[in-house]
């Protein structure tokens, strides 16, 4: 078989690896809220940084899902809303910053000001459309079905592949299943496959990653994710759209933590002719909001105009501060046009 080659730009790699060659101190930062990508893609370069001998360190602007605690080298990552002081400090003394799995300062939580005052050269790694123009090398790729996947691309065009160990694929593996619900959707490049094959040929144990990741959902868990597809779903088929509702009080009965809903809003898109499927979660000071959709559907719009979000065509999120029934009266209202647009 032919191989498929990088896509990365090599003016940028130079450029990339001349800011790397001079910097002493390099913090690495994923988005807020991280999932498996940021985190897996964080880990993979702060790994890949230590074995070239380069001083990194992770700083999540917050935590994350436990499902991600088996990752190698997680208990390195440095929680900001944690240990302020100590992340600050290094931040302040780091001369390089990787902006990771997110292309705007509004996607980095409370890290956004300091990020944003921050003289320190940055690269940026991401796969998010859109980007903003805030860093002074920018990978920036949608084509990428994972942050993981350009990682792969970014470690392999500066002559490094060799340097991918068990535990750095590792990490490269777990974003990318997670960022294409385990090679499902988005994930239609060949080349892809061709990074999955040489991740497998690096040691990883496949079978162990799926089940740290996937298999091992708390009894409450799984209750949740019964009562959201039972008496949280409705199903609107004139516009091929469901709706999961989660209030804080079925949160509360399901004795909820962190991460507990990850994925459910894939869930709906398993019925029948279904486009759009939104999971609406009452938090505490805001409703989160998850939008994923099929095909040709942009659903990102729909987050980025009326719920102060974004993301990416089939899979976008937001938020509001607005009462939970008054947010999903907001969707319902603007879902006829949304629908009809796609129509014509
Ligand atoms: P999730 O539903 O998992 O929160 O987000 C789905 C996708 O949308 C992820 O790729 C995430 O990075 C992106 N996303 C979530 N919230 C926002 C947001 O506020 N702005 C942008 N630009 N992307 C978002
Ligand atoms: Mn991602």
């Amino acid at each position: 078989m032919n191989n498929i080659k990088n896509r990365i730009d090599m003016d940028l790699i130079a450029k990339a690896e001349a800011l790397l060659q001079e910097s002493k101190q390099i913090a690495i930062i994923p988005h807020s809220g991280p999932d498996g990508d940021a985190i897996g893609s964080s880990l993979a370069l702060y790994q890949y940084l230590n074995i070239k001998g380069k001083q990194s360190k992770i700083i999540s602007p917050s935590d994350y899902p436990e499902f991600l605690n088996w990752l190698p080298q997680n208990a390195e990552v440095l929680i900001y809303i944690s240990y302020k002081k100590k992340a600050k400090e290094y931040l302040n003394s780091s001369d390089l910053v990787f902006i990771v799995d997110h292309n705007s300062f509004k996607r980095s939580g409370d890290l956004e000001k300091i990020l944003q005052e921050l003289t320190a050269k940055k690269i940026m790694i991401d796969h998010h459309p859109e980007p903003e123009q805030i860093v002074d090398v920018m990978f920036s790729d949608t084509s990428m079905c994972a942050t993981c996947e350009l990682m792969y691309e970014f470690i392999e065009a500066l002559g490094d592949e060799n340097l991918i160990d068990t535990q750095i694929a590792e990490c490269l593996y777990t974003g990318i299943v997670t960022d294409t619900g385990g090679l499902s959707y988005n994930s239609s490049n060949p080349r892809t496959y061709q990074i999955v094959g040489d991740l497998l040929a690096r040691g990883i144990d496949k079978s162990k990653i799926h089940s740290n990741v996937y298999d091992n959902f708390s009894t409450d868990r799984m209750k949740l994710l019964g009562h959201c597809l039972d008496k949280g779903l409705e199903v609107l088929p004139e516009y091929q759209t469901a709706i999961i509702t989660l209030s804080q009080e079925d949160l509360l009965r399901f004795k909820y933590t962190d991460g507990d809903t990850e994925g459910f809003v894939n869930y709906p898109l398993s019925i029948q002719d279904m486009l759009v499927s939104v999971i609406f979660i009452e938090k505490e000071d805001m409703v989160k909001i998850s939008f994923r959709s099929k095909g040709n559907v942009p659903i990102n719009s729909v987050a980025s105009e009326y719920f102060n979000g974004g993301g990416h065509m089939n899979a976008a999120g937001g938020r509001t501060t607005d009462q939970l029934r008054d947010a999903i009266a907001k969707f319902k209202a603007v879902l006829p046009d949304f629908y009809k647009s796609l129509k014509s």
